[in-house]
Order: C-alpha cells, then structure tokens, then sequence
C-alpha cells in the first residue's frame, strides 16, 4: 500500500466503524497521477458503494489531503474478497435501524384493496383465518411466490385487520435484512437483551422476504429462538419468501421445519382477469378513470405481476398528462408499442456489460477458448441476450462466435436454475442488471 493512500484509510477508518471500515475501504488501493486519483476496489459491488453512498466521505477525505483532484473508480478483483464482500455487504450497507415504530405498515396495503382472483386465492383465505384467529390456527403463515405477486400487500393488509380488531396489538414488520441488521447491530453495541425484548415481546411479527436469511448462521440461531418464544406464546408469525421454505438454500433444519409447521399458501402470477381487477383497482386508489377497454390491453400483453402492471399504468397515465392526450384506445396502443421498444435493451450494451463486469475481453467471451472462468460469463451473457433482448436461440449464438443453439439453451437453462437456488447468482444477476440500467 502506497502512503499516499495509507493517509486516505487513515482517515476513512476515524471516519466510519470498523466493519464498515473492513468493508468498504480495507481492500482499496489508490494512485495519484496529474491531478487524477486512481481509486481501485476488488469488486463492482464496493465500488457501486463508494460512488453512490460513501462518494461524499471519499470526496470530504481525498480534497482535504490532495486538494481538487478528479475521482476515477475501477474494478481490480485481484484486490481480493469479492464474496466476503456481498455477503458483508448486505448486513452493513443498510441503514440500521433503531427503533421500529408500531405504525409501519404501508398504509395502501389492505385487505380491502387487494384484490382475490384464482392465482391468489388460499393465500387470501389463509389471510382471513388468521384475522379471525389469530396465533392458533395456522402460526406460522408462510407466504410465498415470484416478485411483484402480492405476497407484501397481502401480510401488511393482514396486519392493518388485526389492528383494527385490536388497536393495542404490538406489531413488528421488518424484512429478514432488517432483522438481521438490527441483531448484528444490537452485538455490536452489546445491546442484545434490548433487541430480544424488543423482538420477543410483540403480538404480531412480519417478516418480510425471509429467504434472505440464507447462510446467516448467527441470524437464523437468534431468529429460531425469537420464533419459538412468540409461537409458545400464542404470538402470531407471518413470513413471506420468494421460494417456499425447503428451496432455500443454506437454511436451518429446525427453522424450515418451523417453517413449514403452520400453514404454506403460495401465491401464483395473476391470470388475465386478474391483472385487469388489479389495474382497475389502482386507477380507483389513484382516483383516475380509465375505460375498461382500455386496462384490458395494458393487462393483456405479456404475463406480469401486480408491481409491473402498477408501474405500467402510472407510465401510461403521466404520458396522458404530460401530452395532454385523452387516455384511450388508440393513445394506449401507441404507448404499448413504444415502451416495448424503449424497454427493449441492445445486445451491444448486454455484452460490453458482461464483459465489463467480469472484466473480460469480448474476443474471450466470443471466442473457442473454453476455460472455466469464461464459462459462467458466456452462461450469463446467453441468459440475458435470451431474457432482456429476447433474442432467439439461434441469434444469441450467432452473436456469441458462432456457437450452436443447443448449447445456448444449456447455457439460459444453467443461469436459470442457478438464480433458484444459488443466492451467489442471485446476487450477480442483480448487479449485473443493475449496470444494464444505469
Ligand atoms: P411482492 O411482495 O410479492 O413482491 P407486493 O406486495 O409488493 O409484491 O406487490 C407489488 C405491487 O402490486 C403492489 O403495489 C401491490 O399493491 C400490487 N398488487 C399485487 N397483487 C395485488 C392484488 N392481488 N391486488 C391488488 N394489488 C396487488
Ligand atoms: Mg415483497
């Protein structure tokens, strides 16, 4: 390490608590050039980081040691810890939070408000059980299915009916990353009797997106006691999890056992009929009218859930506005077919990002060579060609040197199975897609 940049860390580790410190700056290493700092971090992630959040400190920090100088950020995985540090990450990069007020419950999510149809059902029914009965008859609630279903409204709505029948009912909702944030922070400043009785003494506990608890061994001890102490108490427990509790990975024996000891209700993509009583109850929450037809061709085109059929909708809403164009047939058929094409991303961008992100040439990625650390980009190149650029099979093979249409689809399949199961794919994939969009 360079002592130019030694002061740099110096400052960083007065500057922020020392995991975060570990984190996010431990595993930099920068050079000087013409007024030009070259900041290099061992992975996208850290580096996401430190442009975006930290971006601040590293300024107030590198202006008082160099004075104005320009900021130029780089991936060098050699740096090492790339895994350590997703995994880290996700503990330390959230803002930890200290107290969780009793009224935290998105007040759109209702019951009232979520509309029933045959993809959700059981779900919803299972809801009103335990409204009726609540910490006997199916404890937990387990709640799961793809994102953008409902899982979330469904829980909160839940909530909000318990509280109306008892307004004094001790509610927590956080998500797993929460929970899980809260505990490490409580070891951290040896307060962890204030977040058991915090945790172990409310009537209703929401757990949000509980699959995130994967791998986190410390988490899933302290939440298998917080589990136990509510069920003996007859204290109600709901989770949601984007897969049900055997598909998650890395988790406890005894926890997915509790898991599945109540009741599993899964909630499915909303069917057509239901995708347009979805739209039309938006439009009624947001007050603006839309003519029936007109939701059935926004609900009618590709299969999509409840938060992509919203986000549509208030695209196409705010386009009417701001053209000053009435919302009909013709102008929602016009704005389908541009945002198709908007929304569609080149093949160039997909490559160049791969490339980009594992840091690879594209004659490697294009090429016959067939070495291991070019086989999971070549896979993820296939899948994204196939799933963002909706290319064919042959295409994507073509555009990826010449290779056969079989082994493309080995390679989306490959992708396809590893994000179910794999929380490092996951997270890869997301990352990965979040550079597309930028
Ligand atoms: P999930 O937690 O499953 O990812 P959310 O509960 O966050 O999904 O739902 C995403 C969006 O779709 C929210 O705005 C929600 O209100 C809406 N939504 C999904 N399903 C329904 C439904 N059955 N009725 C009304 N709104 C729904
Ligand atoms: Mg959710």
């Amino acid at each position: 390490m360079n002592s130019v940049w030694q002061k740099a860390l110096d400052c960083f580790k007065e500057e922020v608590s020392t995991s975060n410190y570990r984190t996010w700056f431990s595993k930099t290493s920068a050079t000087l050039e013409n007024n030009k700092l070259l900041i290099e971090t061992p992975s996208s992630f850290v580096k996401d980081q430190l442009t975006t959040k930290l971006r601040p400190l590293v300024e107030k920090v590198v202006t008082s040691l160099y004075g104005k100088v320009e900021l130029e950020f780089s991936v060098n995985p050699s740096l090492g810890g790339q895994k350590e540090e997703v995994e880290n990450s996700l503990e330390l990069s959230l803002p930890i939070s200290v107290n969780l007020p009793n009224n935290n419950l998105n007040t759109r999510y209702t019951l009232e408000n979520f509309v029933v149809g045959l993809s959700n059902n059981l779900a919803f029914a299972a809801g009103q059980a335990v409204v009726q009965n609540p910490g006997i008859s199916y404890n937990p609630l387990f709640i799961y299915g793809g994102t953008g279903v409902g899982k979330t409204h469904l829980m909160v709505g839940i909530g909000h009916a318990l509280r109306k029948k008892n307004p004094n009912l001790r509610i927590i909702y956080c998500s797993s990353e929460k929970f899980t944030n809260d505990f490490v922070q409580s070891i951290q400043s040896k307060r962890t009797g204030d977040f058991r009785a915090k945790y172990r003494s409310c009537d209703l506990l929401l757990v949000d997106d509980i699959q995130f608890i994967s791998g986190r061994d410390a988490t899933q001890e302290e939440f298998f006691h917080t589990f136990n102490e509510l069920q003996s108490k007859n204290s109600q427990i709901i989770l949601t999890s984007d897969r049900s509790p055997h598909e998650i990975d890395k988790l406890e024996g005894r926890l997915q056992s509790r898991f599945q000891g109540g009741l599993m209700v899964d909630i499915q993509q909303p069917d057509f009929d239901t995708r347009v009583a979805i739209l039309k109850a938006k439009c009624q929450e947001k007050g603006d009218i839309v003519s029936q037809e007109c939701l059935t061709l926004i609900a009618g085109g590709m299969p999509t859930n409840g938060r992509e059929l919203e986000g549509k909708l208030i695209q196409i809403l705010q386009a009417s506005k701001l053209n000053n164009q009435p919302l009909n047939l013709d102008f929602v058929k016009k704005f389908l077919g541009k945002t198709y094409q908007l929304t569609k991303i080149d093949h160039k961008k997909v490559v160049l990002g791969i490339n980009h992100y594992f840091n690879i040439k594209s004659a490697d990625l294009v090429g016959p060579r067939r070495q291991k650390e070019l086989v999971i980009p070549r896979q993820f190149a296939m899948y994204l060609l196939y799933e963002e650029c909706k290319l064919p099979f042959e295409r994507i093979g073509e555009l990826l040197g010449g290779r056969d249409h079989t082994t493309i689809m080995h390679g989306v399949d490959k992708i396809k199975e590893g994000i179910q199961r794999d929380r490092e794919m996951q997270r890869i994939l997301i990352e990965i897609k979040q550079t597309l969009a930028s």
